[in-house]
């Protein structure tokens, strides 16, 4: 008897807990629950958890596309068919080409993994026209503060790398810039635009004037914008991202991160010129067209971009980058308020300050930094779709309590901002 209520237990509490086909579905339950609390919180990294996937999910089930493997190995702007959405990359792909400034008949890019990945492109891709115009290696120039991915790359391509002070707002020192220029080699120069902790955008003028100046052999210029190449286009500081202003060769813009991409994914955007210059490495089974570093790439990714360009369209981003921008103000206004010592860039959506107590960092997923410069441990917020006022109204709440429970140390925060004088912002 005993044995039979028990049996009827384990019945009745498995219901529910496991998909049909007997997969058990508690572990999975829990961790989606875990997962969409924390994304309410998550202030500190430079995705937009507003995402807005669930129609795009319900016609992949509802049309069986779910069952099917997609593959976008092959070029998309030069496709010769196949089991792939290379029609979509290819919309995806010229969508964005006339907000970076690139021209339709001189065009080249793809839909990429990630920014690093696009950045990857960019490195690689630039090291190769420099040295098919000169014959010579070049010399990779970056500011110390650019996303560590530019490093690493740079490794990995084996490239010479010189790093470039920065000041103490993040952005490439171009005095130093000068001094480091060789200009008998080409120069292969990754400009930051948005630093990773302090949103820093290097000053393309005046590497320019600097490269005027010194003429290089060569100059190839990639614009690592994962975070700010977003939305800035939106903006009226659009300019800043467009190719026919600054004349850079590539760029690298994250999907993840200001679109609402619900996984890692980005685009790169190149000219066919540039594309010209590649080695071709030829592949017959691939029609000789793989001039980018993967082969296999997603077919998913560029169908939810294509997606997410048709909801929102110019109008939707316009708006949300307007909110952005407005949302990171209102931020800095209520920080300034509370005299809570704080930075912001030109441009930025990212506000560093004093770190507050380890229980903040914790609820609100901020990602430290250390810099004597701003008086020691710093944070910082990045204000993002899902980050809007009812956040950032709790956000300051919780550091008036963390304010109140450390009042003792207020004088030293008071010192360090006046120190460091806020910068004007130029939103
Ligand atoms: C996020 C970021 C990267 C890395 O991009 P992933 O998409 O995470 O690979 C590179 N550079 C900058 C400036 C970034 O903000």
């Amino acid at each position: 008897m005993a044995r039979l209520l028990w049996i009827i237990l384990i019945a009745v509490s498995t219901i529910g807990n496991t998909f049909a086909d007997g997969v058990p579905n508690e572990q999975l339950n829990r961790f989606a629950e875990k997962i969409i609390q924390a994304k309410k919180r998550d202030l500190g990294y430079p995705v937009n958890q507003n995402v807005q996937l669930n129609d795009f999910y319900q016609w992949y089930l509802d049309t069986g596309l779910s069952n099917s493997l997609m593959n976008n190995a092959g070029n998309p702007l030069n496709s010769h068919g196949g089991i792939n959405s290379h029609a979509f990359e290819k919309e995806v792909i010229e969508f964005f080409a006339p907000l970076y400034g690139f021209d339709k008949n001189d065009l080249w890019g793809i839909v990429t993994f990630s920014g690093t990945d696009g950045n990857n492109h960019g490195m690689y891709f630039g090291a190769k026209e420099l040295r098919a115009k000169t014959g010579k290696a070049p010399i990779l120039y970056v500011s110390e503060e650019a996303h560590y991915s530019i490093k690493r790359l740079a490794d990995l391509q084996n490239l010479e790398l010189r790093l470039i002070p920065a000041d103490p707002m993040g952005r490439m020192k171009i005095s130093e810039f000068e001094k480091a220029l060789d200009p008998s080699k080409p120069a292969l120069i990754v400009i930051a635009m948005g630093t990773t902790f302090k949103g820093a955008i290097d000053d393309q003028k005046a590497i320019d004037d600097v490269l005027k100046r010194k003429k290089p052999v060569a100059v190839y210029r990639h614009l690592d914008a994962a975070l700010f190449g977003g939305f800035l286009p939106y903006t009226r500081h659009r300019d800043l991202v467009n190719r026919t202003k600054f004349h850079f060769d590539s760029i690298s813009v994250s999907g993840h991160k200001f679109f609402g991409m619900d996984e890692p994914a980005g685009i790169f955007l190149t000219t066919h010129t540039i594309l010209k210059n590649q080695n071709p490495f030829h592949i017959a089974y691939l029609n000789d067209d793989m001039p980018m570093i993967n082969c296999s790439r997603s077919g998913l990714a560029p169908l939810k971009l294509w997606w997410i360009i048709q909801k929102n369209g110019k109008a939707g981003f316009t708006e949300q980058a307007a909110r952005i921008m407005e949302s990171t103000r209102y931020l800095q206004e209520r920080l300034y308020a509370l005299h809570y010592p704080h930075w912001i860039n030109d441009y930025s959506n990212t506000v560093f300050f004093k770190r507050p107590s380890q229980w903040i960092i914790e609820k609100w997923h901020l990602a430290p930094d250390y810099d004597d410069r701003f008086g020691g441990e710093l944070a910082h917020v990045v204000i993002m779709q899902h980050a809007f006022k009812p956040a950032i109204n709790e956000f300051i709440e919780d550091l008036k309590a963390d304010m109140a429970a450390n009042s003792g140390n207020e004088t030293a925060r008071e010192n360090v901002s006046e120190k460091i004088p806020l910068p004007a912002t130029n939103h």
